[in-house]
């Protein structure tokens, strides 16, 4: 006992470990780390002839891709999809054809899958964006063949009898979707960004997570941490204080999950929206469930990221439909195909980039293949004509106002009655009384307007500091276009993920944001906070926000003022 209480304080030390929260939860508990993977097949020479490797090889990739699509299908929801393009992974030709011609130098298996699924991995990043981001996938499935192949259990998660929080390196999906959420309490990656698929599936599952945290390679089996999401950190061996305090925001965010469900709104009443976004219609009836009143971001682009060619008017009129049918009567706000950066579709970017995100992507690439835009509009109309949701449809990365003009003509001479933009360029925050006088209404992207403001890559972990909503430069750049929405009489609404979290979503009001959209997980929360706070206090944070130096000041002086109107 003595020696214990002796040893050396830096042991016991709480050390926080900066990271990428997703969404705003928290959790503790202790670590269990994923077993290592599997190690790199040796080059050497095979015993068996080359067409016995051959038959190993086939019979492993076609093993591997029935076992994915089987847990897709256990898994569901947007898992399935993920599952299912892994399971594509594994059976495509072009690798199939690549491991036989390695084959032929007489290597095994083991070794001729390994090269081959690393070369197709290599191309991928090479890719960068969201294609790179799929290289996780990839090495799952090699690593499924290669365990398969030598009789080694699939990689997977540790199943322990006690509830624990997860690190990996990354998580494959296939691991992602089938987490037991009874057992892991969070996640905690060291690679990642925040569109990895770990990142997307950790959200629509609500697991507490913290992706791209380098630091949580020192982690061991059985530390104790705090994962908290809402900040960023990961706080190993927290002190008694911390632990009290974690278990307190705990206990208060179960109980605002039960509170009941009714329409957005302000202490004194005034109206407040609550919608979704979505990508397919898949989460359609989950997000209904937490109460959307309808969808604010319908990102089209999601539902064809793997084809090659566009989609015909007929394919995306029936998806489009399915979307409006989960939403009878209610607001549907589809945006345009978003395609480039981290999301180029094969049909609509075809040459690369220095910059990407600077380029022709959103509207630009919309309009440089005005065809594919005309065509969708269509669809969009027919499904419109077809079911009797409210469709609204807007624009991404708008720049200027002209822009606007052409879109929102283009969306009327198609039959769209209702047509606006997204602001995500700070060029078509500062413009929005212009912008505003020819579009229906404004749609604040804040994940994009806060990387244009502050130069900073949104899928960059080293950048990671400075991609903050609370910033008062990006909230100056709302405020513009709040304030053109009311002079205008336009609905302003704010569809980045600031709009998840609580706090920040009462200050987006309080800057004139008539609605606001999230994923389904995070609703209940801001429905409970925006119900504290009168609207008049929401304008008195906003000014605070606003007045501030810097994101942290922004977040200390509204978070010192909110809690002084709860006192
Ligand atoms: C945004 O930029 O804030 C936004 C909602 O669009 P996306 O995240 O799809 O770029
Ligand atoms: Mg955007």
């Amino acid at each position: 006992m003595v020696l214990h209480n002796s040893l050396p304080e830096t042991s016991e030390r709480p050390e926080e470990m900066p990271g990428i929260g997703i969404g705003q939860g928290i959790a503790i508990g202790p670590v269990i780390r994923m077993p290592d993977p599997l190690p790199e097949p040796a080059e050497t020479a095979s015993v068996l002839a080359v067409d016995a490797e051959g038959v190993r090889a086939a019979e492993a990739m076609t093993w591997v891709a029935a076992d994915l699509l089987a847990r897709g299908e256990k898994a569901g929801g947007a898992a399935r999809e993920v599952l299912e393009a892994q399971s594509m992974m594994a059976e495509d030709p072009t690798v199939s054809e690549d491991v036989s011609v390695r084959l032929q130098r007489g290597v095994t298996a083991e070794r001729a899958v390994f090269e081959a699924f690393a070369g197709f991995r290599e191309m991928l990043t090479d890719l960068g964006g969201y294609m790179a981001e799929r290289a996780a996938d990839l090495d799952d499935v090699s690593l499924r063949v290669i365990a398969r192949l030598s009789g080694l259990p699939a990689p997977g998660v540790p199943d322990p009898d006690y509830p624990f929080i997860l690190v990996a390196q990354d998580l494959a999906p296939a691991d992602t979707a089938l987490l037991n959420l009874d057992k892991v309490l969070g996640l905690i990656t060291r690679d990642g960004g925040p569109t990895s698929h770990t990142a997307i599936l950790a959200r629509e599952k609500s697991i507490v997570a913290i992706v791209g945290t380098p630091d949580a390679a020192r982690l061991r089996d059985g530390d104790e941490v705090i994962v908290d999401a809402a900040n960023g950190v990961v706080v190993r061996k927290p002190t008694t204080a911390q632990k009290g305090e974690a278990q307190a925001r705990i206990a208060a965010r179960a109980a605002l999950a039960q509170a009941p469900i009714g329409p957005g709104r302000l202490k004194d009443g005034t109206p407040m929206p609550l919608l979704a976004n979505l990508g397919s219609a898949d989460g359609a009836a989950k997000a209904a469930a937490l109460g959307a009143e309808g969808v604010g971001l319908f990102r089209t682009e999601f539902l064809f990221l793997d084809s090659a060619l566009a989609p015909t008017i007929v394919e995306q009129q029936e998806q489009y439909e399915r979307m409006l049918h989960a939403f009878p009567g209610k607001k549907v706000v589809v945006r345009a195909l978003d395609a480039g950066a981290d999301k180029p579709l094969a049909f609509l970017n075809d040459t690369h980039e220095e910059n990407p995100a600077l380029g022709l992507r959103g509207l630009r690439a919309l309009r440089a293949s005005e065809d594919i835009l005309r065509e969708q509009l269509t669809a969009l109309a027919n499904a419109d004509a077809a079911t009797d949701a409210d469709v609204w449809v807007m624009a991404p990365m708008v720049a200027t106002v002209e822009e606007t003009e052409y879109f929102v003509a283009l969306s009327r001479e198609l039959g769209l009655k209702t047509a606006g933009v997204m602001v995500e360029v700070p060029s078509a925050a500062l413009l929005a009384h212009h912008i505003l006088q020819h579009a229906d209404f404004a749609s604040i992207g804040t994940n994009d307007l806060t990387q244009y403001t502050m130069a900073a890559d949104r899928m960059l972990g080293s950048v990671a500091a400075l991609q903050d909503p609370w910033h008062p430069a990006v909230l100056r750049l709302v405020a513009e276009v709040g304030t053109a929405g009311r002079a205008l009489g336009k609905p302003v609404g704010v569809c980045g993920e600031a709009a998840a979290d609580p706090l920040l979503a009462v200050v987006l009001v309080g800057l004139g944001a008539t609605s606001l959209s999230m994923s389904a997980a995070a609703l209940a929360e801001v429905r409970t906070t925006l119900a504290n706070f009168t609207l008049e206090q929401a304008r008195r944070l906003a000014e605070l926000a606003l007045a501030a130096a810097d994101a942290a000041s922004a977040r200390r002086a509204v978070a010192a003022q909110a809690a002084e109107y709860l006192t």
